[in-house]
Order: C-alpha cells, then structure tokens, then sequence
C-alpha cells in the first residue's frame, strides 16, 4: 500500500472575523463523510462552522498534518523533490523534504485596495481585510461600504447592528439580494 506523509501550512485564519454567517447552505458546505446534525440550521454561523472543521479535523485525525501559524517562506528544488521553508511560531524557521506541493494560498491574502479620488479626505478609511471587530466602527459614525460581494454584505450587516448614525452600501454594477430561507 502506498503510504503518504502530508503537512498542511497554515499562516493566517482570520477570514472569519469577517463572517456573520455561511452564505452557502449547511448540506453543500459539510462534507459528504461528516455531516452535521439533522437538527443543524440551513446556515451554519461562522462560529459553528469553524466548530464543525475543527470536529472534522480530530474524527480524521488530521491535527498532526497541519501546522497553524506557520508561514511558508520559500521553495526550492532539490534532487527529485523540494525544500519547503517556513516560519513557526516563535519565529522559528525549519525545512521539509517533499516530493510535490500543492500551493492553496487563497485570494484572501493580500488586500485589493483600489485608487478612489478624494478618498484622502475620509477620516478612517479600512480595507475589509482589517475588519476585526465592531467596535472598530465607533458611535454615531456614518459608515459607507463598498462592494457587495460577500464580505460588503456581512460587513454592512455588522455596521448595521452596531451604534452607527447611518449605514450605505454601494455597488457600481447593481446586484442581485436574495433573503436566506431560514
Ligand atoms: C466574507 C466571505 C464569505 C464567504 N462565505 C462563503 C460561504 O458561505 N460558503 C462558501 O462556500 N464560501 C464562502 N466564501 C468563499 C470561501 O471563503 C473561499 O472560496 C475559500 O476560502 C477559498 O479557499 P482556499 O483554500 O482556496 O483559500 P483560503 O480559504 O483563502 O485559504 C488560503 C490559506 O492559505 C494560507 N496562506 C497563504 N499564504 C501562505 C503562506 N505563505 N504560508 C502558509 N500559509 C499561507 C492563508 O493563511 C489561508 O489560510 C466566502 C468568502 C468571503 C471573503
């Protein structure tokens, strides 16, 4: 029997500060070998979702292949395989012989911030990506959002529920909003 060894290198989760709640239902977002619950809502919340992957993770007994908070930082080749260096927490750096690496890095990485005239005279201007909390939109502020892909939604959302004065969502192309079922 072929037997590999696999190492998954995680630098970051923090997409889900960003999440109120899945936007894909439960039955399509759960894998087919682990469902949720019969009584699980049609949209699992952030919270519950990152329960459910890490319940994923210890029934299959995958915690020893993945390395959280650890930051690839090059690649080479050597011989008929690869040296992978990374950056552990602690800032140690290690090295792994591997024979293939599959590079999964997301899109989420590095911040799209787009070049607005004028936009220099906003008094705080954040990009989705620095969204932590709520608290981050103040009190009685005007908030305006732009974008309405699935971050602009949840973000405005947030904005929504929190002290703010008035909140705008803006899109260039229009949009179609569907309500959830449930
Ligand atoms: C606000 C929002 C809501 C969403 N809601 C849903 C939803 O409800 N349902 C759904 O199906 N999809 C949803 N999506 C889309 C979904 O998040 C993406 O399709 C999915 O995360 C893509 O997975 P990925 O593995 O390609 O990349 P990612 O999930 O972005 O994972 C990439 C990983 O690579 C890591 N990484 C990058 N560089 C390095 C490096 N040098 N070393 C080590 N690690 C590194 C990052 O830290 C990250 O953990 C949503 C997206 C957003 C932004």
């Amino acid at each position: 029997m072929l037997r590999f060894v696999v190492r998954a290198f995680v630098s970051q989760r923090s997409l889900f500060n960003s999440i109120h709640q899945l936007v894909s239902s439960t039955r399509f977002t759960t894998f087919s070998d682990f469902r949720c619950s019969a009584n699980a809502p049609d949209f699992l919340s952030a919270t519950q979702y990152c329960d459910y992957l890490e319940a994923y993770t210890t029934q299959f007994d995958l915690w020893k292949h993945i390395r959280l908070s650890t930051r690839v930082t090059s690649v080479r080749r050597h011989r008929e395989g690869h040296i992978v260096t990374y950056t552990r927490p602690g800032g140690f750096i290690e090295e792994w012989f591997c024979d293939a690496i599959a590079i999964c890095s997301g899109l989420h990485v590095l911040p799209n911030m787009p070049s607005i005239q004028g936009i220099e005279h906003v008094p705080i201007v954040m990009h989705s990506s620095e969204y932590k909390l709520k608290n981050q939109f103040g009190m009685n502020k005007n908030v305006m959002i732009l974008g309405t892909g699935e971050t602009g939604m949840d973000i405005s959302l947030f904005a929504v529920k929190s002290p703010t004065k008035s909140v705008v969502l803006c899109h260039r192309d229009g949009f179609m909003c569907v309500p959830k079922a449930s």
